[in-house]
């Protein structure tokens, strides 16, 4: 993988643990020539991430909307910014940039990226890894509310195996990397964005 997206929060989160994983995070794509799409936010894990590679001289691209884009929030030392129109722009242009993406600790806009992530996987739409980076155990909830989907019949098992979770950075790369796509049962009708 060349280009991974990394989701996660405008905020820090209470435990410095979070900070700490996200900057490991970082150095394991400056030690293995990964490069960085984000949302662009110089604040939080978002900050904490980016500032982390570019100490390193590792390759950062941040995606943010228009709305977003004043200087409390844009982060100034980056390698390339593209600025989009929107919020959903944003995602459009980050997953046409990406060969995969990672989920760390977040709010909704963490949430957001990552469901959308997953939902072109199980359209189809899509073909690439999608992980989660469960520091502290912080998406155990989620992924709870993912059994009681697949439980309730509302999601496939074998869309829900699509995800991919690991507390450990390099264990969670390693699996990104020999991801394959779930065989399809059904003919899903390619969907054009
Ligand atoms: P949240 O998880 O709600 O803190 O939102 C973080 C995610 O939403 C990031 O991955 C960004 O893509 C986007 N986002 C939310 N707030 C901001 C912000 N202030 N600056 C840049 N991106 C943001």
């Amino acid at each position: 993988m060349k280009r991974i997206a990394v989701f996660c929060g405008s905020s820090l989160g209470f435990s410095e643990t979070y900070k700490l994983e996200a900057e490991k995070l970082g150095t394991y794509f400056c030690e293995h020539e990964i490069d960085m799409v984000y949302g662009g936010g110089k604040i939080g894990m978002m900050g904490a991430i980016a500032n982390a590679m570019i100490e390193k001289n590792g390759v950062v691209i941040g995606v943010i909307p228009e709305l977003l884009e004043h200087e409390e929030v844009m982060h100034d030392g980056v390698e390339e910014m593209i600025v989009s129109k929107s919020m959903s722009d944003r995602k459009v242009i980050i997953s046409k940039l990406v060969d995969g993406y990672i989920a760390m600790p977040g709010g909704f806009g963490t949430m957001d990226e990552l469901f959308e992530a997953l939902t072109l996987s199980q359209l189809g739409i899509e073909s690439k890894p999608v992980g989660i980076l469960n520091t502290n155990g912080f998406f155990d909830h989620t992924l709870a509310q993912l059994d009681v989907m697949v439980a309730e019949g509302f999601l496939k098992a074998s869309n829900r195996a699509m995800l991919i979770v690991s507390d450990s950075v390099d264990d969670l790369l390693l699996q990104m990397k020999d991801y394959r796509e779930p065989i399809r049962t059904q003919i899903i009708d390619k969907v054009v964005r």
